[in-house]
């Protein structure tokens, strides 16, 4: 599963790095984004979990997956 944010609908409210700290991160300018780790690659199996838990939690469903 890969994840990515789409930054036009995200409010950089932090829930998700909240949630799952280990896939996505705020950044210095205050914007939130997947860590470049795992850009473009596959999330662990072991985190798919909490990427699903903070894609449902996301106030503007600006967290997309893909298999
Ligand atoms: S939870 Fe959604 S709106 Fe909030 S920072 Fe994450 S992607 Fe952006």
């Amino acid at each position: 599963m890969k994840v990515s944010i789409d930054q036009s609908k995200c409010i950089a409210c932090g829930t998700c790095v909240a949630v799952c700290p280990e896939v996505f991160v705020m950044k210095e300018d205050g914007s939130v984004d997947v860590k470049d780790e795992y850009k473009d690659k596959d999330i662990p199996s072991e985190l798919e979990s909490k990427v699903i838990e903070a894609k449902e939690v996301c106030p503007t469903a600006a967290i997309v997956t893909k298999e």
